[in-house]
């Protein structure tokens, strides 16, 4: 027959107890440690990354569930991500360039719109080369662009 001794019972439940607190306070820790770390990959302000981990510390899981609803949505190498796609596709539109006038797409060699004779571009008096509108020197030949009062000057004289 097997005797229980209670004390040895007592020290059993105290050994339980302690485990299950061991636990509890690592998983606590690591809580802290995942959040500092999740936030880390979310924001570049260290002082967002310290609140966030004092908040889960101060918390515990009531805090971490916050965390989840309030952290930001992406992380810096997803929105780094983003707007390099957003600056990709500004770049394809900036070059596929479109009639100010008719919005019809136009070729970077033409001066003039064929369909509504919106001025597109101005010549280098030098090189002859197409120039933007607002540029104020050749990127071919360095002369001086002509700005848009030169240019009226130009036409009406
Ligand atoms: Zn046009
Ligand atoms: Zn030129």
């Amino acid at each position: 027959m097997i005797q229980l001794d209670p004390v040895s019972l007592q020290n059993y439940a105290i050994a339980g107890v302690a485990l299950i607190g061991a636990f509890l306070a690592a998983l606590w820790a690591a809580l802290v440690v995942w959040t500092f770390r999740d936030m880390r990959a979310r924001s570049r302000d260290f002082f967002a990354q310290l609140l966030a981990a004092i908040v889960v510390l101060v918390l515990n899981i009531p805090g971490f569930i916050v965390y989840l609803i309030l952290r930001p949505r992406e992380t810096v190498a997803e929105g780094y991500a983003r707007s390099l796609e957003e600056e990709a596709l500004l770049q394809s539109i900036e070059e596929r360039p479109f009639c100010p006038g008719c919005n019809r797409l136009t070729r970077p060699a033409w001066l003039v719109c064929p369909h509504c004779q919106t001025l597109l571009r101005k010549t280098c008096s030098q090189c002859k080369q197409p120039l933007e509108l607002n540029w104020n020197i050749c990127p071919l030949c360095s002369a001086p662009a002509p700005g848009r009062e030169a240019r009226a000057a130009i036409d009406s004289g």
